[in-house]
């Protein structure tokens, strides 16, 4: 019954039978029988139904020319809610005596009313009293479960065009101007087309399903103290539409009269997004939509009130009220409203399109740190920190989106933010997270992967959380199985932070070095020497070490030699040294925190050096960023250990810990990353050193696989370390956008450790930004 050019029962009247005629057609139809009170409602007439025995049915009848098919559609969608979701508290469609939901009658102006019968659901509506928070996540949630009962739900008729859908503003628009007053309807109008420009367009990329799309403050029921929701009610506006619009509507129309509604509105997102997780733009989108809601009802509200016959009655204090909750979430504004909801739901921090705005709100963090965080805590590129926000297979992208090279990072192994690392993580974390004092089969299955990736006698394996405690164990082991007290590191090693291994680093202690039992060992300079000329400077630490009364527990060697400079150790160098270490009663133990997992183009650093170990540490790029270091040694050794210690590490080898590193293994083996990162790193070091000839301010280009360090120096001929030109080197390359890091005891090698996702394209961005930030001038 449109009354003008606006569309969709905007004005039409609500049907009126007479009490009498319908309980008639009740007792013959639904064979039910009892009294009678119509209860009102927008545009459906409602009646309540008591039978003598007490029970209560809600009998509808709607507009003359609603279609059967979208009748039919509600009642399916109801059916199909109730049937997966017992519990949910949603009314009981109840047939007719021949089976039918729907009962048609000749409607007076022609057409047909169509009636159906609703069982009662208990509790009364939320009202717009006191809401706590708790009831508030409950609202939420119950959307969301809702929600998650029809995900499969189909029905042709879903996609009927419906008044209060948001997505109908640009035809629903010339409601506002029915707005009376002039300021609100200009404001009202601009929310309405900035939303028609700007929303509205993205929202077509959005996970869609039917919905609900009517959780207001009167369509959902509580009970008891403090309150609960009992049911949802009123499925007169379902839909297929962006499920985000299900939420959006929730917070809008549960919110008001509130103190502070968008906090409100917050916390039913919190409830939603606990059990039906938002996804992508979402959250994004939520004020902008739940304004938009608003914006809709105080048209519909001021263009009904002006056409109605019987004029605005009560719709003007309604219209306030949304009037009221829309200036609420204006003050709030869009982007004091989305940092409110990413602290409510713990989202991660957004890209924020905004040049100045992001310099300042880097530097802010920036100092915020330093006065929160250890004074000085080392930051890369201090004269322009790098403020991440976002991580993807090669890139991290800055505050502002702009995506830079990741030549750097070496912990995101197969790629930042690997989708099939993330989500194992994630779904770990939603089914179980405990120990290992419990039983739990990843723990084995990862356990297993490992052995089975390391050679000989390499099979017992035991978890930490870093590095630097794998170290630490396999040091404890050492000393353990020796009765020695000794280590032979070389001089500028680095193994981890904790007290015992931050004696076997004394990568930059200089002369400061006292350690007695610690002797440094001169790393293998690549420059030429033979493994055999080496070998004197090992014979001198031990004995230096056996001669002080300590004798030789191990040698713990990174594979790369990385904060030695990145060297090319000569073959049988690693070999002679373990060689002697055993021979002088000592473990070797090679710390694969950095070589491991194919970075050298082989599984382990120590296989490209020719020798294998009697531990090995794993940790870093283990899994993809989750912290997860381990242990792997021979049986004999972890059963001695184990004999005579009593270790355990509470997260060590914890379910979601080794679904990530099980993940891992499954990407690098799927996508062959560790023949990739031989094949890249070779092109690459090809690549690089064809730069070397062309600037004296290359020394060499030196590592294998994809962990390559280039030297640079004042010149060739000297090879005179060059710290400052480093820096310099590598700023200009971060402002280019590519990322790499210093390495060494000079500070003078450009450290180039991509993910293992590196591609030979990669490769070639690199190398311009190097040879750019290169060129003089
Ligand atoms: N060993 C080596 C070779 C490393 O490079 C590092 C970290 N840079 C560690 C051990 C310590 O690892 P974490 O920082 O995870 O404790």
């Amino acid at each position: 019954m449109k009354t003008d050019n606006t569309p969709m029962f905007v004005h039409s009247a609500r049907p009126n039978l007479a009490v009498e005629r319908i309980a008639a057609i009740l007792e013959v139809e639904w064979g039910i029988s009892g009294s009678l009170v119509d209860v009102g409602g927008d545009r459906d007439q409602n009646l309540v139904v008591t039978t003598a025995a007490g029970t209560s049915y809600l009998l509808k009848i709607g507009q003359p020319d609603e279609t059967h098919g979208v009748l039919d559609m509600q009642l399916a969608a109801l059916r199909h809610a109730a049937h997966q979701d017992p519990g949910l508290g949603i009314p009981p469609v109840i047939p007719k005596c021949n089976g039918e939901y729907l009962h048609a009658l000749p409607a007076d102006a022609g057409g047909r009313w169509l009636l159906r019968v609703f069982g009662y659901v208990a509790g009364k509506p939320i009202g717009t009293g006191p809401r706590p928070p708790a009831l508030l996540r409950e609202i939420g949630s119950t959307m969301a479960r809702l929600d998650r009962a029809l995900a499969g739900f189909f029905h042709p008729d879903a996609g009927h065009e419906l008044l209060w859908d948001i997505r109908q503003i640009p035809a629903l628009r010339p409601c506002a101007l029915d707005i009376v007053d002039g300021g609100q309807r200009d404001r009202i109008l601009r929310i309405l087309d900035e939303f028609t420009e700007t929303v509205l367009p993205r929202l077509g990329g959005l996970r869609s399903q039917v919905i609900h799309a009517d959780a207001t403050f009167e369509n959902i029921l509580m009970a008891g103290d403090p309150p609960a929701i009992t049911g949802v009610i009123d499925f007169g506006d379902v839909m297929h539409g962006p499920l985000v619009q299900e939420l959006a509507v929730a917070m809008a129309d549960t919110t008001s009269g509130l103190d502070m509604p968008w906090q409100a509105a917050c916390e039913v997102a919190a409830g939603f997004d606990e059990r039906l997780p938002l996804e992508g733009e979402e959250p994004a989108l939520l004020w902008d939509l739940a304004r938009a809601r608003l914006a809709l009802t105080v048209s519909v509200l001021a263009s009904r009130a002006a056409h109605r016959a019987e004029g605005a009655g009560s719709m003007e204090s309604d219209m306030i009220a949304y009037q009221d909750q829309l200036d609420a979430f204006d003050a709030v504004g869009r982007n004091r409203a989305f940092l409110e909801l990413r602290r409510t739901l713990r989202l991660p921090e957004p890209v924020t399109v905004g040049g100045s705005d992001t310099e300042t709100e880097t530097a802010r963090l920036v100092a915020r740190r330093d006065e929160r965080l250890m004074p000085g805590l080392a930051l890369f590129y201090p004269e322009a920190p790098f403020h991440a926000v976002r991580g993807e297979g090669m890139w991290l992208f800055d505050a502002d989106g702009t995506p830079h090279l990741d030549c750097y990072n070496n912990v995101p192994h197969v790629g930042h933010c690997h989708p099939h690392v993330s989500n194992a993580v994630a779904r770990q974390t939603r089914a179980l997270n405990t120990n290992t004092r419990y039983v739990y089969d990843s723990v084995l299955e990862y356990a297993d992967r490992l052995a089975e990736r390391c050679p000989g006698e390499l099979s017992s394996v035991m978890f930490v959380n870093s590095g630097s405690e794998a170290n630490d164990l396999a040091w404890r082991m050492a000393r353990t199985w020796s009765g020695h007290g000794g280590a032979l590191v070389t001089a500028g090693a680095y193994h981890g932070v904790t007290e015992a291994i931050g004696a076997l680093s004394p990568y930059d202690a200089g002369e400061d070095f006292h350690h007695p039992h610690v002797a440094r060992i001169t790393p293998p300079a690549g420059d030429g020497r033979g493994a055999d000329e080496y070998a004197a400077d090992i014979d001198r630490a031990i004995d230096e070490l056996t001669s002080a009364g300590y004798g030789i527990a191990a040698t713990m060697i990174d594979s790369t030699l990385a904060s030695d400079g990145i060297l090319d150790a000569p073959a049988g160098w690693l070999e002679t040294l373990f060689a002697r270490v055993r021979a002088a009663g000592g473990l070797c133990i090679a710390d694969e925190v950095q070589a491991g997992f194919g970075r050298l183009g082989t599984e382990w650093g120590f296989e490209a050096l020719g020798a294998i170990p009697d531990i090995v540490t794993l940790g870093k790029p283990a899994a993809n960023g989750y912290p997860l270091g381990a242990v792997v040694t021979t049986p004999a050794i972890m059963k001695m250990f184990a004999e005579r210690t009593d270790f355990f590490s509470t997260f060590g080898g914890n379910p979601v810990a080794c679904n990530a590193g099980l993940a891992v293994l499954d990407v690098l083996d799927r996508d062959g990353l560790r023949a990739a990162a031989a094949e890249v790193g070779g092109y690459l070091k090809e690549r690089l050193s064809a730069l070397g000839t062309r600037y004296e301010a290359i020394g060499e280009v030196r590592g294998r696989g994809l962990f390559l360090g280039v030297e640079v120096v004042t010149d060739r001929g000297s090879r005179e370390p060059a710290p400052e030109a480093t820096a310099r080197v590598a700023l200009a390359m971060r402002r280019a956008g590519v990322l790499v890091g210093i390495e060494g005891p000079h500070a003078n090698v450009l450290k180039i450790r991509p993910p293992l996702v590196c591609e030979r394209t990669h490769a070639d961005v690199l190398v311009g930004a190097l040879d750019r930030a290169l060129r003089p001038g």
